[in-house]
This record gives C-alpha cells, structure tokens and sequence, in this order.
C-alpha cells in the first residue's frame, strides 16, 4: 500500500480553463494516468458546458471509461449530481466555498445556499462516496478568510454527511505558516488540493505531510486554474509531488517514467509544454552510494 492517496485532477482541473479537447481524449488521459499507478482520477465536471466548455461531454468520458472506484467528478449542484449519478458515477467530488463572493462566482449559490445543496446532493446520493473540496481555505482574491470559518463549514458538513473533506488552496494563498491554524482546527483527516499561484504548492504539500496529512490533489503538468478566481495558477503538478515524496522514502504507489511519457504525451495533444519542473528538467539519476 502507498504511504499517500494522490488524486490527480488533470482531466478536470487540468483542463478545465483550456481549449476544449474531445471527450475521447480526456478518457485516454485518465486510462494512461490509472495506468501510471494513480488510485484516483477526477475525469470529468458535470458543470454547465455554456459556463465551462472544456467539461462538456462529461457523461462521454465517463462511459469510455467504464465502472471503476477509481474514478472522481466534480458536481456543483443536485443537477450535476444528477446527470453524474445517472452517468454511473459513485465517487462525486461537491464543490462548496468558505469565499462567499467566489461561492456566487463559481456556482451562484452563497455559501448557506451551497450548504442546504449539499444536503440535497446526499439525499439523492445515498450509495455514493461524497468529497466535499471547499475552495478558497486558506484565502481569496475577495475575501479574507478565518480559520475559525473553514472550521465551522468542515463542522457542519461532516454533521451533513460528507464522507471525506477536501481543503481547496484555491488561489494560492496558503503557505505552511498558514496551512497550520486550519489544520490544527480540522484536523488532519482531510485532503489538501493545492494551486502553485506563488510557488508554495510542493512546500505546503511538504509541510502539511509533516502535519499528518496522507491525502493530496494534483494535476499532470501543473496545469489548472478555476475560471473564476483571477489569478488561479496551475494546480500542483503531480510528477514534482512523486519526485519528491519518492526521494523521501515516502511511497506513492506512482511510476515517475509512466507519467512523464503521459506528460509528453499531453504537450502534444495540447501543442504546448507543461508548467511542471519536473516535466521540464526529468527524472533525479539514483543516489550515490
Ligand atoms: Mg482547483
């Protein structure tokens, strides 16, 4: 068994704020990154495709793929939840948000509002795995966010039902001096999905396994960004997490080569490189004895 549960959210996050790729393309990421020894993929957001074009086909990706536990999407609301239950979808990530002005951007619901959605979402999805990610933990473009506050909305969905929480760095805010005062109040049973805005996602990530924390989410090539955060920033790129917590002796069950072909493979799909350092520059050579 890995030391870690690593998501990596490239076909959702990745491309989300890109030019549409086809939904059979998105479907072949996921396969080549399963294959590359992820336990979890987030492939698909069952979003509006006028808000978010990229995602359209959602239900597309998902039948390409097949049934597997391994597989993630993201819903906003009951409609998304819907449209991704009926999909045949068991592992739903729901988006709520401790930024009340992002909340209304992203999924015009205030947070209360996104709150009582996601008592609407467990009602209907009685025999599915719930990831609530809350975007925006550690601050926001709009708003400055309390730790106390994240507390709170963590406090009310566990008692709502939420399976597992996952703490959103949305805009790349958190560094580890701000990552402990949220996580000394939720604990560290949580997953971190980390943006690398200002260059601290693989030092939080660093620093918050120090904490205790077995669970992050990552994106192939450091690519994503919310549409509707100015300023987003690639999410963490999952080659530089292995590269590291490999050298470290901490296992993450990944195969570094698989995903820097895969990663190859997306720049040509795509006709650009990828943000990653470690896509850029390879692979460490072995220790010297
Ligand atoms: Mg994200």
């Amino acid at each position: 068994m890995p030391d870690l549960v690593i998501r990596d959210c490239g076909p959702r996050d990745g491309l989300q704020p890109l030019a549409p790729i086809d939904a059979s393309l998105r479907a072949e990421l996921a396969t080549r990154l399963l294959s590359a020894g992820l336990s979890q993929v987030e492939v698909a957001a069952f979003v509006s495709p006028k808000a978010v074009p990229s995602m359209a086909g959602a239900a597309d990706v998902v039948a390409a793929l097949g049934d597997d536990p391994r597989l993630w999407g993201l819903v906003p609301n009951v409609r998304g939840a819907e449209l991704a239950l009926g999909s045949g979808l068991r592992q739903l990530t729901v988006t709520v948000s401790a930024s009340e002005t992002y909340s209304i951007k992203n999924i015009q619901m205030s947070t209360a509002e996104s709150l009582e959605e996601f008592g609407r979402i467990r009602a209907i999805a009685s025999d599915a795995t719930l990831d609530v990610v809350v975007s925006c933990c550690f601050g926001s473009p709009f708003e400055t966010i309390a730790p106390s506050l994240v507390a709170e909305l963590v406090g009310v969905l566990r008692e709502t039902g939420a399976d597992q929480i996952t703490l959103a760095d949305t805009t790349g805010t958190a560094t580890p001096a701000r990552l402990g005062p949220v996580l000394d109040r939720v604990g560290t049973d949580v997953g971190l999905h980390l943006h690398d805005t200002r260059g601290t996602a693989l030092t939080n990530a660093f620093a918050a396994h120090g904490m205790g924390v077995r669970r992050f989410d990552t994106s192939l090539g450091g690519l994503g960004g919310s549409p509707f955060a100015p300023g987003a920033g690639g999410n963490l790129a999952t080659e530089d997490l292995v590269l590291l917590f490999e050298d470290l002796g901490i296992s993450t069950g990944i195969d570094l080569d698989a995903l820097l072909e895969t990663g190859r493979w997306l720049a040509e799909v795509l006709g650009h490189p990828l943000p990653s350092r470690v896509s850029a520059a390879g692979p460490l050579n072995p220790v010297a004895p």
